[in-house]
């Protein structure tokens, strides 16, 4: 028989680094689409969709053929050596979906981080600058450039520097937390006049909704407003993609619900229905600023994930998961809504697309964050058999990602056995 929850994480405890963390107790056994069961047989409703990652759900069949397609001819030759078509298919695909009218290229990488690092290098190669913008509360990994973006320094980045320097953060406007557009757009003035010049600026950096943030969507205009500030001053604009991409909100991109076309758009999670691929899109001029072998990795692109990412945009078409994600949002929220009527620890209700938070505060107040209810409610609804995630920056704040293939019966479920677990704790 297999070994028990409790027996492999006494074993995990003993060999695994305790740097990476877990959110539930449990060990996987098996996935099917919205549902996981762990190693005891007991059923989850994932409402994580691994961490953002199954937009497709787990196992999509277009997606499994396609892996298994391609396992059967060959699993890695390294692009740079020898080379395959459906590295070329999938950025061709990519070139087609993203936002805006001119050429465009694309490349690949395995994770998040490095898809976030290599637009980076490819917006400093094409810019001559240094300088890089990113936001406070935005989340773009835990390599050492990545960890410098990110804006919360515990437990990302204290004890971990050097990092390296040039990268400048500013508030990322939220109306629930007070932070105005403008606010955020006299914060960059500021720095501008203060600390860089807009002239040495390579990149800005923004999460059209920031993720880890917090599940904060851009105001109106805000986008376009970064748009307009970074052609008067030259700045590389980088939409980091990569938890909003590939459907989450409704859109293949999240920044089509701005008109906005970023120079370049970071994607991952999503993009491999469950397989480690990353890509940097965007205009090709500025990709091709970087001479050959100024980017690339073993495993970038493998032909595994690559063959499964072709799986995942055909899904996604064939499904009308873009729709779908809009309505599963719609029915997350009006429930939640609801919810909030009842509970007053509920805070605010808020997403775009299938992509939804629930921020918990003592009292209903925005300053008093309840991440102790969010904690407690996440260990009681996976005892009663749904998986929840807070927000990595903020505990308060739990964050609903399902796959946007679940079907509404399941969809459902859970949102009872949320509400229930509310009841209950
Ligand atoms: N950028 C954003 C917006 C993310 O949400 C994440 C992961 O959560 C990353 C970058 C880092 O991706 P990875 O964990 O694959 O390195």
């Amino acid at each position: 028989p297999s070994p028990t929850n409790d027996v492999l994480m006494a074993r995990r405890h003993t060999s695994v680094a305790r740097g990476i963390g877990n959110a539930h107790a449990i060990f996987a056994a098996h996935a099917d689409n919205a549902l996981v069961w762990d190693v005891e047989g007991r059923r989850y409703i994932d409402f994580c969709a691994g961490i953002a990652v199954v937009n497709t759900g787990h196992r999509h069949p277009r997606v499994m053929s396609s892996l298994f397609a391609q396992a059967e001819h060959f699993t890695h030759t390294c692009f740079q050596v020898v080379a395959y078509e459906s590295y070329v298919a999938l950025a061709e695909r990519l070139c087609q979906l993203a936002p805006g009218e001119g050429p465009k290229k694309a490349f690949f990488m395995s994770t998040g981080a490095e898809a976030v690092e290599n637009a980076v290098k490819v917006a400093r190669r094409a810019t001559g600058r240094q300088a890089v913008i990113a936001f406070e509360g935005g989340f773009h990994g835990r390599t050492l450039l990545t960890m410098a973006l990110t804006g919360k320094v515990e437990p990302y980045k204290s004890g971990f520097g050097p990092l390296p320097a040039d990268v400048y953060h500013v508030p990322y406007p939220s109306e629930v937390h007070g932070i105005t557009l403008s606010d955020s757009l006299s914060a960059i003035d500021r720095l501008f006049k203060h600390h860089v010049e807009a002239a040495r600026v390579a990149a800005l950096i923004v999460e059209p909704v920031q993720g880890e943030g917090g599940y904060l969507p851009a105001p109106e205009g805000f986008l376009a407003a970064l748009r307009e500030l970074c052609d008067r001053h030259g700045i590389l604009m980088i939409a980091d993609e990569i938890q909003t991409g590939i459907g989450r909100t409704g859109r293949m991109f999240a920044v089509e619900h701005s008109g906005v076309v970023p120079d370049l758009i970071t994607l991952a999670k999503g993009l491999g229905g469950g397989t480690p691929i990353s890509a940097v899109v965007g205009r090709a001029d500025v990709i091709d600023a970087v001479p050959p072998g100024g980017l690339g990795s073993t495993y970038a692109g493998s032909p595994l994930a690559c063959a499964a990412a072709l799986g995942v945009l055909d899904a996604i078409e064939a499904e009308g998961l873009l729709r779908r994600s809009r309505t599963i949002g719609e029915r997350l929220r009006a429930r939640m809504r609801g919810m909030a009527m009842a509970y007053p620890c509920i805070a605010d209700v808020r997403g775009l697309g299938a992509m939804t938070a629930i921020e918990f505060c003592h009292a209903g107040q925005i300053d008093q964050p309840a991440a102790d209810i969010a904690t407690a409610l996440k260990s009681e609804a996976a005892r009663r058999g749904l998986l929840l995630l807070t927000c990595g920056n903020h505990g308060n704040v739990v964050r609903v990602m399902v796959p946007l293939t679940i079907p509404d019966e399941q969809l459902d479920e859970g949102l009872d056995i949320f509400e229930a677990s509310l009841a209950a704790i």
